[in-house]
């Protein structure tokens, strides 16, 4: 048994938990004056690689897996999707061999990998929808190909992003949600009729809403209104300060609102320091003092993102677009609910102990310590 003291990061009241076998046994006020608020652990369901290792590359090793696991434990990261994006028949294979492979060496990876994000290859063709996703492996959902990396992956595939142009969307949708998988739209040029059969079918949520879009749209008839429009639609938002402007965040999360979802979709140059980077692609990309990752003979176009959930809460937090409480939710409680589709709304007797206790300095959020299932990981940080 163990027990964790902190400021409940939504009442700002010391609160006292007991930690049984992994699980919550009980909740309680405290009567001490602790210094560190408590809050519940970071769930991020869009995470492409971290701190210089991408999934996405060629190569990908068990011991990749553990690293990227262990340096998003460090920021407070307690569950994720590893993130795969368009690529060949072979190599999407290979990387779920890999990551499977992790999830069954490392009980405590197992319990941080709650699925894997499969974001492709049956997204849009057209420039600007398909965002950095390679064109020539982009294709209509094929649910021959998706079975068998599902077997591959041992059926760990939990979320799949797709664009519902594709004339058999609906059915491949359906047969999705027959079998437990998240259908998420995304990277898509879908048509009104197409999203509304979409959602239909049981696709749940857009991925990153805003982003992977043309540069223009029609003004009214558009798949961004769509999106915003499909009650009982999730999104997931990267609010980084550079993917949405603070305008559109606001709008978002007021349509959006209780279904929204933080995500970083972090690439391996999240945790790196500013500088001039090689992409695996060939690509020179370029990292800046402020945290943003652009396209070095392009600066106007970003490369991904370089920062993980707490930056994006701060960001959220600093231009007061949300509270903070609300801010951790869309990046704990929220996403965990979406997974497991049940209301979770705080700490609660039974559910897992994942936590993490931090302070502010500075604006920012620091994370002191993170626990797993109950597990202290805080061995990991260098104080
Ligand atoms: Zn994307």
């Amino acid at each position: 048994m163990i027990q964790l003291e902190g400021l409940h990061y939504k009442t700002r009241e010391p609160v006292k938990i007991t930690v049984k076998n992994g699980y919550i046994t009980a909740v309680e006020k405290h009567t001490g004056t602790p210094e560190n608020s408590i809050a519940p652990g970071l769930v991020d369901l869009q995470v492409n690689g971290f701190k210089g290792i991408d999934f996405n590359e060629d190569g990908l090793t068990v011991e990749d897996v553990f690293e990227v696991t262990e340096q998003l434990w460090k920021v407070g990261i307690t569950t994720y999707f590893p993130t795969l994006i368009t690529n060949s028949d072979e190599h999407i294979q290979a990387t779920l061999k890999v990551i499977n492979e992790a999830c069954q060496q490392n009980e405590l990876v197992n319990k941080t990998i709650q699925g894997i994000h499969l974001e492709g290859p049956f997204l849009s063709k057209k420039n600007g929808p398909r965002g950095a996703h390679p064109l020539e492996h982009i294709k209509a959902p094929d649910w021959n190909l998706f079975s068998k990396w599902q077997d591959v992956a041992d059926g760990r595939i939990k979320m799949i992003t797709l664009s519902p142009e594709w004339e058999n969307a609906a059915q491949f949708i359906q047969k999705c949600t027959t079998w437990g998988v998240l259908v998420a739209i995304g990277h898509t040029a879908a048509t009104s009729l197409q999203i509304d059969e979409a959602v239909k079918a049981g696709a749940k949520i857009s991925t990153h809403l805003g982003n992977a879009t043309h540069l223009e749209l029609p003004r009214h008839h558009n798949y961004i209104w769509d999106q915003l429009a499909a009650e009982g639609l999730w999104a997931s938002l990267i609010a980084d300060g550079f993917h949405l402007p603070e305008n559109v965040l606001k709008v978002f999360l007021k349509q959006k609102h209780g279904k929204c979802i933080l995500v970083s979709d972090c690439t391996k140059f999240a945790g790196l320091t500013a500088g001039k980077y090689t992409t695996h692609i060939g690509g020179e990309v370029e990292l800046s003092d402020s945290g943003r990752l652009f396209i070095k003979d392009n600066p106007q176009m970003l490369a991904g993102s370089a920062q993980s959930l707490t930056w994006c809460i701060d960001h959220l937090v600093n231009t007061g677009i949300t509270t903070f409480s609300e801010a951790i939710d869309m990046a704990s409680f929220k996403p965990l609910s979406f997974i497991n589709n049940k209301s979770i709304k705080d700490f609660q007797i039974g559910e897992p102990a994942d936590f993490i206790l931090f302070k502010s300095e500075k604006d920012k959020m620091k994370i002191l310590q993170t626990i797993k299932t109950g597990e202290d990981l805080s061995n990991l940080f260098d104080f």
